[in-house]
């Protein structure tokens, strides 16, 4: 990424041309933003969404060739230090800052404690947690620049309910619930918000996918639609504006805290007959 991707008319507040140039209005108006996992299912959702309400966005990621305009793709890998580091000071060249950082990659994985080998959980765990942890290090540098600084992770109800056969993911989703907590205390008064989100079973390729590997994928989509009391499966687009939401000026005065987004599988608890 060179700073000549970026206009340098560019100017906060209004319409700019260019790689990451969002609509120029809206509640993220002159603000920029940085999604990890920004080219597919949540993250693509989400950086479109803070793109459309005025946001400039980078979306950070393993493979970000489908990134479409005005999102701006840059290869990171949240795994590697080197490559986080890169990717967020190259972020924040082309934008010109860094206001909201959505840390949104993540990695599944099925088993219990029996089925998954060490390096499986130091896999996942690097992906899932440490990688939020490397991001957010390399982010707050400039996240301490904004007026309006957010940080929003991407957390599941895996970190509330008791799911079967997803031991490593519960307890990576459970770390990361708990790191927003902490960091939501240790940057408060440097006036960083923290929040994350805790999405259901949410429409994404990722799903999709576990879909096409299942022995029979419509009963599969069925059990998955029946164990939210809604009935169905959460959209991308209700998981963005929800993170939206805990990112933008809106909620200002909320941090440390955690959204379900979930058709109602914490709150309710039962499905309602
Ligand atoms: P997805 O597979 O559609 O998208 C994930 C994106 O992350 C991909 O573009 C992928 O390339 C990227 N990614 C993976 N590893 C990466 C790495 N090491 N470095 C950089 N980018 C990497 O998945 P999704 O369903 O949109 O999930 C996004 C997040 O939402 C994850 O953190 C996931 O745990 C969480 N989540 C998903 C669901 C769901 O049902 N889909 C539910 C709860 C939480």
């Amino acid at each position: 990424v060179s700073s000549e991707d970026v206009s340098s008319e560019d100017v906060p507040g209004e319409d700019v041309s260019g790689a990451g140039a969002g609509a120029g209005r809206g509640e993220f108006a002159g603000l920029a933003a940085v999604v990890t996992g920004g080219a597919s299912g949540i993250g693509l959702a989400t950086a479109t969404l803070l793109a459309a309400r005025g946001a400039r966005v980078a979306c950070l990621d393993l493979n970000p060739g489908g990134v479409p305009e005005p999102l701006l793709g840059i290869a990171t890998d949240v795994s590697d230090d080197t490559s986080v580091r890169a990717g967020v000071a190259a972020a924040a060249e082309a934008l010109g800052g860094i206001d909201v950082l959505v840390n949104n990659a993540g990695i599944g994985a099925q088993g219990t404690v029996e089925s998954n080998p060490d390096d499986e959980w130091h896999r996942v765990f690097d992906v899932n947690v440490v990688g939020m942890v490397r991001v957010s290090r390399a982010a707050l540098p400039y996240l301490r620049r904004s007026a309006q600084a957010a940080i929003v992770n991407t957390c599941s109800i895996a970190a509330w309910a008791g799911l079967p056969n997803r031991a490593l993911y519960s307890a990576s989703k459970g770390a990361v619930q708990s790191l927003t907590l902490a960091m939501a205390a240790d940057h408060v008064r440097e006036g960083i918000r923290v929040n994350c989100v805790n999405p259901g079973t949410v429409d994404t390729p990722w799903v999709r996918r576990l879909l096409g590997s299942a022995d029979d994928p419509a009963a599969e989509l069925a059990a998955l639609q029946a164990r939210q009391p809604t009935g169905r499966l959460v959209g991308a687009e209700e998981v963005a504006a929800a993170i939206a939401y805990l990112a933008s000026p809106l909620s200002g005065a909320t941090t440390g805290t955690v959204l379900g987004v979930d058709g109602g599988m914490h709150g309710l608890r039962l499905r309602p007959a």
